[in-house]
């Protein structure tokens, strides 16, 4: 369905000044005539692009409003098609009649991410660049937002692309090597074969480092907060939310026994689950949370193992700590305000303990350090390119892992063609990373860079 007219409401849902109704796709400008009328001059399919049009907004013939239309001609649009933005005022009514107008004019709704999509489609942008986007909206802590433009700046579609390129560049030789071994269409030997993905390799390692960092800053890190009943994970969840001053979002659609909120704990973002407590219940309703939680806590990257520092270790705290992974956890000891019945000796197979009061908010700076340290891998380096989700990380990864096969081959005295089949996949694996498929280019390169029909 590419090309058909798409529309939506490109402004948040409510009241205020302007909203904006954007369509894109082949025809948008005829598609506005109908129901966006200039106060003056040509109607807005005989204007060019790049161009802000005063007039009447219309709905079924009838004026509904004013407001002004920008035009934005293929291929100089976001999505690289003709694109019409229409402002008008900003009420629930009057934005949903303007983007009715555009519906009953002939546009269908735009599906989520669907103009970025199309703009990736087209060639506007890259695939790392589309995520970016949506990181930069999503983006609720400066560095978030920051990493966010470094990624729509397009430096990581760009260092794709070149490492991409580098990868083609030797299989191109690697073939020839292979299929014309005789003849002196090029110097390349089986040791700077090796060399030339031994540096790639490299390459794609130094960007591989920059994920754990990237990951934590955008992404989140999947954070479980849990304990026994009044240890005080709830004072946690809002010591946390009220301290950084950044709650992002509550999810809506979570279960009656988890909260999930989303918030910032120096540089790491937490994506926070308040469980249920964990304790042992005959309550068939208070089991189902409890097994909730105990899932909850299999599949987080960090568990905040609540315990309350001024009473000894129960049943229930046994049973938890029994279900933790000491890695993967750090241990909270609150209620350090009261007389201590536990230290962080008896937590010694845990490497991450923080002693806090949630109540006089002590110790959260030591917590936040923790947290720091275990998921932030040094300073971003914005002018580089940083890998932030698992989809681009598991990408390179596999790359990373065919450029280490095609090297074990060389070593083991396979030939350069057995090298080849990895080095293929390897670049395919760099494509898919930015969403290009390689086979079809390293054809076309083979044949720029030498005469096969000798
Ligand atoms: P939850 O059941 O684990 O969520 O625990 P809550 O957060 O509801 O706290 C249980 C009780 O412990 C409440 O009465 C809190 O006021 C109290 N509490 C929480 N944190 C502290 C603390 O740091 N010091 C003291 N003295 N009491 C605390």
């Amino acid at each position: 369905m590419m090309n058909d007219i798409i529309s939506a409401v490109s402004t948040p849902f409510g009241k205020g000044g302007i909203a904006v109704v954007r369509i894109s796709g082949e025809g948008s400008f005829a598609l506005a005539d109908k129901m966006f009328r200039p106060k003056r001059g040509k109607p807005l399919s005989e204007r060019q692009g790049g161009r802000v049009v005063y007039g009447d907004i219309l709905y079924d013939g009838r004026q509904i409003d004013d407001g002004c239309a920008t035009l934005f001609r293929s291929p100089n649009s976001y999505t690289g098609e003709d694109t019409v933005e229409i402002s008008c005022h900003g009420g629930i009514l009057v934005t949903s009649k303007v983007y009715e107008s555009t519906l009953l004019c002939g546009a269908r709704p735009a599906e989520a991410g669907e103009f970025t999509r199309r703009a990736f489609t087209s060639g506007r942008m890259g695939l790392t660049q589309a995520e970016a986007v949506i990181d930069l909206i999503d983006a609720e802590t400066e560095e978030a937002m920051r990493l966010a433009a470094n990624g729509t700046s397009g430096i990581l579609t760009r260092e794709a692309a070149e490492m991409r390129e580098r990868i083609v560049a030797l299989l191109a030789e690697a073939y020839v090597l292979t299929d014309y071994p005789d003849e002196e269409l090029s110097d390349l030997t089986t040791d700077k074969l090796k060399k030339g993905i031994e540096d790639i390799a490299a390459s794609a390692d130094r960007l591989l480092a920059t994920y754990k960092t990237g990951h934590a800053v955008a992404d989140g890190i999947n954070t479980v907060i849990c304990g026994r009943p009044n240890t005080g994970k709830s004072s946690l969840l809002n010591s946390l939310l009220g301290k950084e001053r950044a709650i992002v979002t509550s999810i809506a659609g979570t279960t009656r026994d988890t909260i999930e909120e989303k918030c910032s704990l120096g540089r790491v973002t937490l994506n926070l689950c308040d469980t249920a407590g964990i304790h042992q219940s005959d309550d068939q309703v208070e089991r189902m949370g409890i097994d909730r939680a105990r899932e909850k806590l299999s599949e987080a990257e960090l568990a905040l193992a609540v315990f309350d520092i001024s009473s000894p270790l129960t049943d229930d705290d046994r049973d938890i700590i029994s279900g933790l992974d000491p890695h993967r956890t750090v241990v909270v000891l609150n209620k350090s305000d009261l007389a201590p019945a536990l230290t962080p000796e008896d937590f010694a197979d845990f490497p991450h303990v923080a002693v806090v009061s949630c109540s006089k908010m002590q110790g959260l700076d030591a917590l936040r350090q923790t947290v720091e340290a275990m998921f932030i891998d040094g300073e971003i380096d914005y002018s580089r390119a940083v890998l932030t989700n698992a989809r681009q990380h598991a990408a390179l990864s596999n790359a990373r892992r065919y450029l280490g096969s095609a090297l074990e081959a060389l070593e083991a005295g396979f030939g350069s063609d057995t090298a080849g089949l990895d080095l293929e996949l390897a670049a395919g694996a760099v494509g898919e990373l930015d969403g290009i498929s390689v086979l079809t280019e390293v054809v076309d390169t083979i044949f720029a860079r030498f005469c096969v029909g000798k």
